[in-house]
């Protein structure tokens, strides 16, 4: 940026600096496109620690005042605390300013928008498909968008600047942004995220309640359960609030990964290896393709 040119973003406000939220202020501080950060949250344990990593210049327990005269504000919090955040800066907010989200739903963060806001147009969601099982300001780096996918999903009433300026934020963290409707973001991510983490909760629950005296079944585990339940360390909280915000589509995924596995056990009861092979064979095929298609996007 050259001297007196202003910043894309003068004052960004982050509400949540966790992984995602401190991840977005150091990419666009690496990028060069953010005067000052101010990170709200509820500890000031992470608020500290984010000061001292360079995340935020300053930071607030209290959304109201932090907002007074912010540019843009990211929420990067839970989404079951929406609601409460929205209404919390809505007498505060200036006219001007631009919200976006980073939440792994759509729907009930642009429904959230839409009850507390006073101006829910100038409300663009979002969602960077990037992330790890670890939280917190600590885990943030400066990559992790990088090549990735953000998802923005504007509704017909989205004010066009609004939207303009959150897809340069997006594509300033490194990551590729391409527009959608909520519900078929909702949708789609149902099947490839939020499916594969009840998996995985749900296997590790299984396998750890079959634990017998003398006998911890996951000592015997190995690079496959490792791969397979990574998922399974992210944050319990998170994935609740995720779970409930889009259970309609969530029942659907987990309706048709039942339907899947009664097949399987199907199979097995009646020793049907010709099944078994057709199903895994069709699976492995599906995944070598997706591999070939998108292995360096991962
Ligand atoms: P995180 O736990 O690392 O950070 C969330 C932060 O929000 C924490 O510091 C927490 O203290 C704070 N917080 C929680 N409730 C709050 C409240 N009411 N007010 C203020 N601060 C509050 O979580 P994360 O991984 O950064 O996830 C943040 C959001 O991003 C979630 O909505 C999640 O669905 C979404 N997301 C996560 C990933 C991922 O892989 N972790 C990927 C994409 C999107």
């Amino acid at each position: 940026m050259a001297a007196g040119e202003q910043p894309l973003i003068g004052h960004l406000v982050i509400v949540g600096v966790g992984l995602i939220g401190g991840s977005v202020s150091l990419a666009l501080q690496r990028a060069g496109v953010v005067g000052r950060v101010t990170g709200v949250g509820r500890s000031r344990e992470n608020l500290e620690l984010a000061q001292r990593l360079g995340i935020v210049d300053a930071w607030s327990h209290d959304v109201a005042e932090a907002v007074v005269d912010a540019d843009v504000v990211l929420l990067a919090v839970p989404m079951n605390a929406y609601a409460s955040i929205f209404s919390a800066m809505a007498a505060t907010l200036p006219a001007h300013a631009v919200v976006t989200d980073a939440g792994s739903t759509k729907q009930s963060a642009v429904a959230a928008a839409a009850h507390c806001l006073p101006k829910p147009e100038r409300f663009i969601a979002a969602h960077p498909i990037a992330g790890t099982e670890q939280s917190g300001a600590g885990a943030a780096f400066a990559e992790l968008f990088d090549k990735r996918l953000t998802v923005v999903t504007p509704g017909p009433d989205s004010d066009a600047a609004a939207l303009l300026l959150v897809q340069q934020l997006w594509e300033q963290t490194g990551s590729r942004v391409v527009t959608m409707d909520a519900a078929e973001h909702d949708d789609f991510l149902a099947s490839v995220s939020h499916l594969p983490h009840l998996a995985a909760f749900a296997l590790v629950n299984a396998v750890g309640r079959q634990k017998r005296e003398g006998h911890d079944p996951f000592s015997f585990a190995a690079g496959g359960f490792r791969d397979f339940t990574r998922i399974a360390s992210s944050s319990p909280e998170m994935w609740r609030d995720i779970a409930l915000s889009n259970r309609d589509a969530l029942l659907r995924q987990l309706d048709a990964y039942q339907q899947e596995l009664a097949g399987l056990r199907a199979a097995l009861v009646t020793g049907d290896a010709d099944r078994l092979m057709h199903e895994f064979s069709t699976a492995r095929a599906a995944r070598e393709t997706w591999l070939a298609k998108h292995g360096d996007g991962l």
